[in-house]
């Protein structure tokens, strides 16, 4: 089957390629191979250039990539620029951290020297969603090439010019032939590629099924994974908080990248005190979001990505009515060309529902009434996921209660759940395990190698006072002499050629 990129917004085909043979499959892991070999010895400050080039690069043609993303998977234009911004960040930041992040850590064990270096574990094949992108594919790119090893990507097969963009930016922006490549190949063959035993590790960010899937393979083949996967993010408003910074908040928390998003606000737990006057004015923000055409610039809903993701998400919004769910605004397809959902906001789906334990991606909100933060905190944690939380509170008491009591990768407080290299990135339950971003996150694909060097065979201070008292002149080894740690940052840190 060809890999196709489709117009979201109005269904024409855009481009359509070949998926790679085995045969040429194979070619491109032992490219792989010999690029990690030889990128082995290039020195970090010259990985630091390639990266900050790469960095430009992505600032310069923001435009372009930009309109490649909206057209390929349907995202406001605005949003698609601010996408490539990040990269730009998350490129930046690494080129600057990488060599504080890959420092030896020495360890005092007493008479030995001892360190731990970090060192990369080579070929890492990456599987990446349509829903960012970029932002997905540069938040692995990045501190893996700067560690040293090399990615393979299979991203989402309606993206596939995006991937191939990426790609050419990364050779262009200096990196050796083979260190990033894309593989155009249908999701059947990533068994394939994680099954090569050059591939080392292998990172999946996407649906819970697909983790599944791939979390099976490589505990069966004993290499290491990363799981990044969905969320039902709770977004929780206390009495004590700013209502109207709440409300606008909440609308565009749900709605962020047309509410296909794994941190976006799912569930929206409201304590009964302001519940009404909440429900009232998040209605009223969730009708006033501009949906239309993702190329203008004040659209903030596109289209959804696919037109499974449009019968998809319809099915569960029609399930939670049909199950007692009480539908306040939206709840349709939008008439014409194009994956277009109406923003649309659901009140009281039972909590025994399937549809209430699925994660929703599209502009669909489910609010619910909760008595106190204990009830708040209960609910919050009644779901699958455990990715992130955003709450709402003035009372310091509740925000460190908060803070403990939900069981999730990040709790965000008076501010909605996001993303940024300087912050530890991931999810706890069915939402994956395993960091990106941060030191944290490039630290997943290293080999953290002990070494320990033992000092040149001394007599054991006993013997030396023995050795004194028979005599002997020779002067005792201090018992503590401070071991000298060497600066093995020299190996790595060499200057640019
Ligand atoms: P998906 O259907 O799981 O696809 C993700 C990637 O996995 C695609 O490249 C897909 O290839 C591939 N894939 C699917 N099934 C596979 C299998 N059995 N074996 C190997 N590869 C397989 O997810 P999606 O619809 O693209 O993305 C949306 C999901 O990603 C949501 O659940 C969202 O919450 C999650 N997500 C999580 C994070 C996070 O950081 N936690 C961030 C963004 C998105 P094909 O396209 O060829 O099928």
């Amino acid at each position: 089957m060809p890999i196709q990129s489709v117009n979201p917004a109005n269904g024409i085909l855009l481009r359509s390629f070949t998926p790679l043979t085995g045969d040429a499959l194979l070619q491109k892991i032992g490219v792989a191979e010999s690029a990690f070999l030889r990128y082995a010895d290039v020195p970090l400050s010259h990985r630091a250039l390639c990266m900050r080039k790469l960095a430009n690069l992505l600032e310069d043609e923001s435009a372009e990539l930009a309109a490649t993303i909206t057209a390929e998977m349907g995202k406001p234009v605005s949003q698609s620029r601010a996408e490539i911004a990040k990269c730009v960040i998350v490129c930046r930041y690494y080129a600057e951290h990488a060599a504080r992040i890959l420092a030896p850590e020495p360890i005092d064990i007493g008479a030995s020297d001892a360190y731990v270096r970090l060192d990369p574990l080579g070929i890492v094949l990456a599987v990446m969603p349509w829903n960012f992108p970029f932002w997905q594919v540069f938040r692995f790119l990045a501190p893996a090439l700067m560690a040293g090893n090399v990615g393979l990507l299979k991203h989402a097969s309606n993206v596939p010019q995006c991937a191939l963009a990426i790609e050419a930016l990364v050779r262009r922006a200096g990196f050796p032939r083979g260190v990033f490549q894309t593989l155009l190949i249908q999701a059947s063959q990533v068994e394939m590629v994680l099954a090569d035993q050059r591939v080392a590790a292998v990172t999946l960010t996407g649906s819970e099924s697909a983790g599944r899937a791939i979390a099976a393979q490589a505990g069966w083949l004993v290499k290491k994974s990363v799981l990044e996967l969905g969320g039902s993010d709770p977004f929780i408003v206390m009495p004590s908080a700013d209502l109207d910074l709440a409300v606008a908040a909440a609308a565009r928390a749900r709605c962020v990248n047309s509410g296909q998003s794994c941190i976006a606000a799912k569930r929206f737990l409201i304590a009964d005190a302001i519940y009404d006057d909440f429900e009232a004015r998040f209605v009223a923000a969730m009708d006033a979001m501009k949906i239309g055409d993702p190329g203008l610039e004040d659209t903030e809903i596109g289209p959804l990505a696919t037109a499974a993701q449009l019968d998809e998400l319809d099915a569960q919004v029609q399930a939670a009515i049909h199950a007692g769910g009480r539908l306040l605004t939206g709840g349709e397809r939008m008439v014409g060309k194009g994956n277009y959902y109406e923003p649309t906001v659901l009140a009281d789906v039972p909590r025994d529902t399937a549809v209430y334990r699925e994660e929703i991606f599209g502009p669909v909100a489910m609010l619910f009434r909760v008595r106190d933060i204990e009830d708040a905190i209960a609910v919050a944690n009644d779901t699958p996921f455990g990715l992130g939380a955003s709450v709402w509170t003035g009372s310091a008491s509740e925000q460190r209660r908060f803070a403990a009591g939900l069981q999730c990768g990040a709790v965000f407080v008076n501010a909605p759940v996001a993303s940024d290299p300087r912050l530890p990135f991931g999810g706890v339950k069915h939402s994956g395990y395993g960091r990106e971003l941060s030191a944290a996150g490039m630290r997943e694909f290293l080999n953290a190698k002990t070494v320990v060097i033992a000092e040149p065979v001394a007599p054991h201070p006993a013997q030396a006072a023995q050795q004194r008292v028979n005599g002997d002149t020779a002067p005792a080894p201090a018992e503590s002499a401070p071991v000298p740690f060497r600066d093995f940052l020299e190996d790595r840190v060499k200057p640019a050629k």
